[in-house]
């Protein structure tokens, strides 16, 4: 482990459902580890995609997010190896849709993960360079779990049309993330999905998000890949499935700007 580096806690976050938060979430992942990053996936979306696209059947997730937040127990004791080297989960569970009301008048109930975070998956002997919170579809009391934790947020667009007004919403909340629960929040970059070249309106979407967020927008941009909507029926990510295909190839060069943009602001921050 390197001693000299900390974790860093992103959340893929945007409250639009199908824009690409799990498949950014399990790529990237799997991207980052293939770059020798040590990562680590909390599943935080009671559907539980990132846990099955990952090949963690449900019948298997004897221990999940759910003991954490709820039960408190130790993210060391709940994470699963994936079949990537370096690449972890800490499964999601059906049950968490109860969490709200299970956590309604426990102590620090936004803070459930920051906590449990910072007592293990930050400092306890599993330390990950990464974490990377797959949030649900909705501003719910998990997603604001993921905020509080997080030291930056990683927002899939969808290149489509109602993209910018769905933007507003998520920066609005991360605004008041930043005024009461998590006054350092950051936003690591926007990141463009499922583009599609020969589509007019794509390209301007996409020019639309650079001219209101400039250098916020990551380079890289992830094509619509048949290969990668396919990966997680056989619950293995893009580039497991088909490390060639152009989208395991953008996860790829995402993970590394994703990288270059930590080490940038390490350097700024010395
Ligand atoms: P979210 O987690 O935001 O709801 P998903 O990652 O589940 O979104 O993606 C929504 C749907 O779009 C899924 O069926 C997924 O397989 C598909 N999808 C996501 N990214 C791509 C892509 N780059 N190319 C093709 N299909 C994609
Ligand atoms: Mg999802």
């Amino acid at each position: 482990m390197r001693a000299d580096r900390k974790t860093r806690v992103l959340a893929v976050s945007n409250q639009k459902g199908g824009v690409g938060k799990t498949t950014t979430a399990i790529n990237l992942g799997t991207a980052l580890a293939a770059i020798g990053e040590k990562v680590l996936i909390v599943d935080m979306d009671p559907q539980g995609n990132a846990s099955t696209g990952l090949g963690v059947p449900r019948e298997t997730r004897r221990v999940t997010i759910y003991d954490v937040i709820v039960d408190g127990r130790a993210v060391d004791d709940s994470a699963v190896q994936t079949s990537v080297p370096g690449l972890f989960i800490l499964p999601a569970d059906p049950d968490m849709s109860g969490v709200e009301i299970e956590l309604s008048q426990a102590d620090r109930r936004s803070f459930r993960l920051r906590d449990a975070l910072g007592s293990q998956g930050r400092d306890g002997h599993t330390r990950y360079d990464y974490v990377l919170i797959d949030c649900p579809p909705s501003l719910n009391l998990l997603t604001l779990n993921a905020m509080a934790a997080a030291d930056a947020v990683l927002v899939p667009l969808q290149c489509e049309f109602f993209a910018l007004e769905g933007l507003t919403q998520l920066m609005k909340t991360i605004d008041m993330v930043r005024q009461s629960l998590n006054t350092s929040l950051e936003i690591q970059g926007l990141v463009l999905t499922m583009f599609d070249r020969r589509s007019a309106l794509s390209g301007q979407v996409a020019n639309d998000v650079r001219a209101h967020f400039g250098d916020k927008v990551y380079d890289s941009v992830i094509p619509r890949n048949v290969r990668v909507a396919e990966a997680p029926s056989f619950g293995k990510p893009a580039l497991i499935y088909d490390l060639k295909c152009a989208g395991s190839q953008a996860y790829l060069r995402l993970a590394r700007e994703v990288v270059a943009r930590e080490r940038k602001r390490r350097l700024q921050a010395a």
